[in-house]
């Protein structure tokens, strides 16, 4: 179903020609006065900013305009190319990793090695608009509202990585940092095996200080996700002997896979709903004589009769967790319950682990008042920790353990991303550009101890 135009069409026609500079002098009265507890170089970085503003609606335009959609593998490839030609005009060695072996576009790669704090930048091509949704262009709103596929997740958080740094460029800051950016394809659908889709990302964690993704996170300028919670598959296969179900609970017979499945269930919450950040969620059931489960894992068949027990039961659920010692000791409690299988009935549970945890760490909080003294820096006010509670998957959770410090949340501002409402403010896109350029700037200089 369409979702219902946010303006009519003559409204919104009129927006659209309003002229560029009565739209950059709009924004500029809502812009942020700085304070003086800028050095000479940032106040410098903030004024390339702001003479670049043009170019960075301009790039956005551009690159939300290209369907790329994550199965689009050459709409992919084009915006990848777009910002390649950006790194490269900048002096970043660039590189495309092919992504055949994962059944993706691939990745784009650049480097620009340095000295200091080595800083690995995470950025995404794709959207989850393929080309045949109706979701197509970049559209004005109003004056400081535009709406487009993958607008703030994450075109947006992409112009702002290379954006910041033209301003470090021009601003003769750029020579010294090192700093890598990756911007991957398919971060909305991983490609499989995710050990292959996902290798150069660890790959450059391993060799990096400091991991800062850029995805919209909450939407809102004044929050950063310093720790979000990661995901696991799980299936739950019960099986017993069918037999006469006057016979049920004999020793003989059992109590069949369904009450088997039922009280494997039961003692899953009992024993572990209400943990501090733990979820689990059992999402597809089915139990019978005879059952069959898709390929796809979201369908299947059950046969079954009222006077027969249950022969199997499948289960499969979702699991979420902030760290990987909670993983453990959660998967470890599972395969207990399933362990004490009554008689007659066998139980075995098998677990997929998708996105790692990002767990909340010294260096992470470090990191966040680093940014949120920039922001204060620049007069935009104060950023707090986004409850992890509230955090999707990201690609930023891949470089947990292997950098000291990481954040992310910190890309384009908006709201309604993965649906075609998906618009971002305008307004504050000068300044998360400034503060991300000035974030680089500093720590470029400090020991990044986490
Ligand atoms: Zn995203």
């Amino acid at each position: 179903m369409r979702h219902k135009r946010l303006v009519d069409e003559r409204q919104s026609a009129d927006l659209v020609r309003m002229p560029l500079p009565a739209l950059l002098a709009a924004l500029t009265l809502a812009a942020a006065q700085p304070t003086d507890s800028l050095s000479r170089a940032e106040r410098a970085l903030i004024r390339h900013v702001d003479a670049d503003t043009a170019a960075a609606f301009a790039l956005l335009e551009r690159v939300v305009n290209i369907n790329s959609g994550t199965l689009n593998l050459a709409g992919v490839r084009r915006v990848g190319a777009v910002f390649r030609a950006e790194l490269d005009a900048l002096g970043f060695k660039t590189t495309w990793e092919d992504g055949t072996a994962f059944g993706r576009a691939g990745h784009l790669i650049a480097e620009h090695p340095g000295k200091g704090t080595r800083i690995l930048l995470i950025g995404h091509l794709d959207t989850v608009f393929e080309p045949d949704s109706p979701f197509q262009r970049f559209e004005r709103v109003d004056h400081k509202t535009a709406r487009g596929p993958g607008i703030v997740d994450m075109k947006g958080g992409d112009v702002i990585i290379v954006q910041a740094l033209k301003a470090l460029k021009a601003a003769q800051l750029l020579d010294d940092l090192h700093v890598t950016v990756i911007m991957t394809g398919d971060e909305e659908d991983s490609g499989d095996p995710m050990a292959v889709s996902r290798r150069s990302l660890l790959d450059l964690a391993r060799r990096h200080d400091v991991a800062i993704g850029f995805e919209n996170g909450s939407g809102d300028p004044h929050k950063a996700v310093i720790a979000r919670r990661g995901y696991t598959a799980w299936t739950l296969t019960t099986t017993a002997a069918a037999a006469h179900s006057s016979q049920i609970f004999t020793p003989a017979v059992g109590s069949g896979a369904i009450f088997e499945t039922a009280r494997i269930l039961a003692e899953f919450h009992q024993r572990l709903a209400g943990q501090p950040f733990l979820t689990f969620n059992p999402g597809l059931a089915l139990g019978g004589t005879d059952v069959t489960v898709d390929p796809t894992g979201v369908r299947g068949t059950a046969f079954g009769k009222s006077n027969v027990v249950a022969a199997r039961m499948v289960t499969s659920g979702d699991l979420r967790i902030l760290s990987p010692e909670q993983l453990a000791t959660t998967k470890e409690t599972m395969r207990r319950i399933v362990a004490e299988t009554g008689p007659q009935t066998t139980a075995t549970i098998t677990f997929d682990d998708g996105y790692p945890p990002l767990p909340p760490s010294p260096g992470n909080q470090r990191l966040l008042e680093i940014y949120d003294r920039i922001s204060r820096d620049i007069g935009f006010g104060p950023v707090a920790a986004t409850d992890p509670m509230r955090a999707g998957a990201a690609d930023i959770s891949f470089t947990a353990g292997l950098v000291a410090m990481a954040m992310d949340g910190i890309g384009g501002a908006g709201r309604d991303d993965h649906s075609e409402r998906e618009t971002a403010d305008l307004s504050v896109f000068p300044a998360l550009i400034k503060r991300a350029a000035i974030l680089f700037h500093r720590l470029s200089r400090i020991q990044p101890t986490s």
